[in-house]
């Protein structure tokens, strides 16, 4: 038993691995194409962000000295247009994020105000700065924005806009080859399966997950399980791409040939991980491409995935992850027996009013695929660990881990 390895011990094995590559290139791309890809620059501000101070509100700008006395109103400035500086004792017509004029000091919101023959009177109070957005509120000139590592999002690709960039720097997305091995495995569309075969499943999950990274896949199909076979498709994979997946074929039986074959191909190591579904995972590299083999069983590729390729894969991108926020959970179940692998339960998340509860999905066999599709989080149940119901258990968003 004590063989087994922890999950968190992999985990910083292969991290620690992929850290010690060499990163992939840079290269520039059109900033409307960066979603979900890694900035490869320190994004340090070149101007204020607004560039200069303006209006929140429709109204007046004024001084807030002036509040007290009726003014004249002498200028109109709506969005876009640059004003003129602001004489004491006169009031600018405003719109929202036109230019406050210099000169002024503070905006009253149209609701406060009565303009009457060019004449303004304001009701409600008037403090210097009030409904003024401030130059460099958002960006400061010569501060740091985004760091290198930084996984792009919608709203990083904006914030990089608002300085006006139209390109970033960014890591060359990762060709991840993936291969699924086993003689018992058709394709969709190819026909109805004979006894004894089955779809390949795992060959769209590992794709759907490797897209939600926005990484390249290199998709190398079936392979048959047979030594000669396997070992030409790892070689084959490993030349085109930087990084090698399979699913399959890792356990010790006289059918499973991709822990051979890696192993003359390369170095391998091979774990029994304390994870359940899981267990058997293969990491090492083809000549120098490295090499994850993943366990067969659909869902424990994906758990094995989301808890150990990804990570991986993430760091091999130059990603600088930072930890996940830990969530909890009251348990909508229990687990009477506890085990000697840390176990990911599919579960549902739902609001509800003593806080959020997780329900199990009824079957949690590591072949029932359906537990993954209809299940938003996993339950972390440790390793010698009971669970009664309502007790508090961390969960994982599938949406942190499987999606971009
Ligand atoms: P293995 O690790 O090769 O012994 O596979 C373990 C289990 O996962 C077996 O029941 C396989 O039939 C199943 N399996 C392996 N690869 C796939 C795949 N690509 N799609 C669906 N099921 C698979
Ligand atoms: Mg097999």
């Amino acid at each position: 038993m004590s063989s087994l390895l922890p999950v968190e011990e992999a985990l910083g094995r292969v991290v620690a691995s992929a850290r010690a590559r060499p990163t992939q290139a840079a290269v520039t791309v059109d900033l409307l194409d960066g979603l979900g890809l890694v900035l490869a620059e320190d994004v340090i501000a070149d101007l204020d962000v607004p560039g200069e101070d303006n209006s929140a509100m429709d109204g007046y700008a004024l001084r807030a000295a002036d509040a007290e006395q009726p003014l004249p109103v002498v200028q109109r400035i709506p969005a876009g247009a640059p004003g003129v500086k602001l004489e004491p004792g006169t009031a600018a017509r405003i719109f929202t994020g036109a230019a406050v004029p210099d000169g002024a000091d503070a905006v009253v919101m149209q609701e406060d105000c009565i303009e009457q023959n060019g004449l303004l009177r304001i009701s409600g109070i008037c403090k210097v700065g009030q409904n003024i957005r401030r130059r460099g509120q958002d960006l400061l000139a010569n501060t740091a924005v985004l760091a290198t590592g930084r996984t792009l999002r919608p709203q990083d690709l904006g914030l990089l806009a608002s300085l006006g960039r139209a390109t970033a720097r960014v890591y060359q997305p990762l060709r991840v080859a993936i291969l699924s091995t086993g003689d018992e495995l058709i394709e969709p569309g190819s026909g109805t399966p004979r006894r004894g075969q089955l779809y390949n499943s795992n060959r769209y999950t590992l794709s759907g997950l490797l897209r939600a990274l926005h990484m390249e896949v290199i998709d190398c199909g079936i392979v048959a399980d047979d030594p000669q076979a396997t070992a030409q498709a790892l070689q084959s994979a490993a030349a085109r791409a930087d990084c090698v997946i399979s699913s399959g074929g890792v356990s010790v039986g006289e059918e499973d040939h991709v822990r051979n074959q890696v192993e003359r191909l390369g170095q391998l190591d091979l774990w029994k991980l304390a994870i359940k579904p899981g267990k058997p995972l293969a990491f090492g590299r083809i000549g120098d491409t490295p090499f994850l083999g993943l366990p067969g069983n659909p869902t424990s590729v994906f758990v094995t995935f989301c808890l150990i390729a990804r990570p991986f894969l993430c760091a091999l991108q130059g990603v600088e992850e930072a930890e996940a926020p830990r969530l909890h959970a009251q348990a909508g179940f229990s687990v009477d027996k506890p085990g000697i692998r840390c176990e990911y339960l599919r579960v549902t998340l739902s609001n509800t009013a003593t806080g959020l509860q997780a329900e199990r999905f009824p079957n949690q066999s590591s072949g029932v695929l359906s537990s993954v599709s209809h299940s938003n989080a996993l339950a972390v149940i440790p390793p010698g660990k009971t669970v009664a119901m309502g007790d508090p258990v961390e969960v994982l968003l599938l949406d942190g881990l499987a999606a971009s």
